[in-house]
């Protein structure tokens, strides 16, 4: 009987300390194995059911004691460990929210960084008068911000001249060079039109409004009214900036827009309307141009002035319209005898300036023989009307200490010469 009393009594401490230990959730499955242990001790022991109520009611009791003393016991550490427990719950959400934020932050602050750089190369592709030097800002923007394989820009001038083709891929410029250095490198930047390139120019010459995307790229063409002006094309895009892509490429096709109709501008106030060669003022100023760099690298350079002999009886003879036809055909006989470098330009009614670059008096004297022999021998087609015309050329050459004026003055000098000798001919100015 002691014995029993003793080991039940051992038996309830145990349950009672038990639920001092652990967590609730431990405290809780404790309980379920105890109980569930005494059940099976008790059955075993093949005790009366009456024994076994009062074990479980029993029990529960002690259970429930050992919660209530545990709680008062603890109750400050309780508070104290709940507190805890939710100071770190806050502290960590707290945390998590600061990274989140600082995300935020890191990308909100990229962001910035890429929208003051995009806005930087918009500045300065809207200051660039030069469609090449705007396209080496787009491909340093275009590499900075979103990365590509190549870009390639397709300038269409006017028939028969053929496309200009830029082309700048990444892999060739990596370590080589600068971009600020690609501008004085412009030959690296020559391009060709490759079959791929060919048909989608084909595709952007049959419509208007010609725009292309896929994932490896895009492609955009530039129509200036009804001519298609430019065409646009990137590879190898980075897939995720598309918005900036089409930005700055959008930018970049009304930047070219803007340069096309500034050179057209520019090409009408220097291009003389009847003949088609510059104008004197255009002609003057690259004089002037070319006089300074001769100066400055001991070069010669020389100046022609041709004047269409008794131009008035052929105006007074065959009207005024015959006459413009014969100075077109004048100022196309000049432009065929001299080089592409060389310039021509109407100096006045019908005469004509033209300007040898790095030739000397000898070599000038040559092309002017040229020229007049060519007017001399051809024939002048106008309307029904076929004549012949030729013209008188003064010749002079540079020396170090002329200025533009005392040349064409010296030429001008050198022409009247020619005229007083008998027109038709050459005639060299002694400076
Ligand atoms: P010279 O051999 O001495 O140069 O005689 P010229 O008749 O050519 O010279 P002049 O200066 O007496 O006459 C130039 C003529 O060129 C007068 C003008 O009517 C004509 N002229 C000037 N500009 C034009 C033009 O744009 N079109 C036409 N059809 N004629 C022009
Ligand atoms: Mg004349
Ligand atoms: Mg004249």
């Amino acid at each position: 009987m002691w014995r029993y009393l003793i080991l039940n009594n051992i038996w309830f401490a145990l349950l009672f300390l038990a639920q001092f230990f652990g967590n609730r959730r431990s405290r809780i499955f404790m309980r379920f194995v105890i109980v569930f242990a005494l059940c099976l001790l008790l059955f075993r022991a093949g005790v009366d059911p009456f024994v076994w109520f009062f074990y479980g009611v029993f029990s529960w009791v002690v259970f429930q004691s050992a919660g209530r003393f545990r709680r008062w016991a603890l109750l400050p550490a309780m508070v104290l460990n709940e507190e805890l427990e939710i100071v770190s719950k806050q502290f960590k959400a707290k945390k998590e929210l600061w990274q989140k934020k600082n995300q935020e932050d890191e990308l909100l602050r990229h962001e910035a960084e890429s929208l003051s750089y995009l806005y930087d190369k918009i500045k300065e592709m809207s200051q660039s008068l030069d469609s090449l030097e705007t396209f080496v800002i787009l491909g340093e923007a275009l590499a900075k911000l979103t990365g590509f394989e190549t870009i390639k820009l397709i300038e269409l001038p006017d028939a028969p001249a053929v496309p200009v083709v830029h082309e700048l891929s990444l892999a060739s410029l990596e370590g080589a060079l600068e971009w600020s250095e690609l501008m004085s490198h412009r030959d690296r930047l020559k391009g060709e039109i490759y079959p791929s390139d060919k048909s989608i120019l084909d595709r952007m010459l049959a419509d208007r409004s010609f725009s292309e995307n896929s994932d490896s790229g895009t492609a955009q063409g530039l129509w200036i009214g009804d001519k298609p002006t430019a065409l646009f094309i990137l590879r190898g895009a980075s897939l995720g900036r598309r918005e900036l892509i089409s930005i700055l490429i959008g930018r970049f096709l009304s930047e070219i827009q803007r340069i096309k109709l500034y050179e057209r501008v520019e090409m009408l106030a220097t291009t003389d309307s009847l003949t088609a060669v510059c104008v004197r003022r255009r002609l003057v100023e690259r004089l002037e141009e070319e006089m300074e760099r001769s100066r400055r690298f001991g070069l010669q350079c020389s100046f022609l002035m041709i004047d269409v002999d008794h131009f008035k009886s052929v105006n007074d003879h065959y009207g005024h319209l015959v006459g413009d036809m014969v100075l077109k055909q004048v100022a196309e006989t000049i432009k065929k005898n001299i080089r592409e470098v060389d310039l021509v330009g109407r100096y006045g009614g019908e005469e004509f300036g033209a300007l040898l670059i790095e030739t000397d008096t000898a070599s000038a004297q040559m092309v002017a023989e040229r020229i007049r022999r060519s007017m001399a021998e051809r024939q002048f087609q106008a309307y029904d009307e076929r004549l012949a015309v030729t013209v008188s050329i003064g010749c002079a050459t540079v020396s170090t200490s002329m200025n533009a004026g005392q040349l064409v003055e010296a030429a001008d000098a050198a022409l009247y010469q020619a005229k007083r000798q008998g027109r038709n001919r050459v005639s060299v100015a002694v400076v």
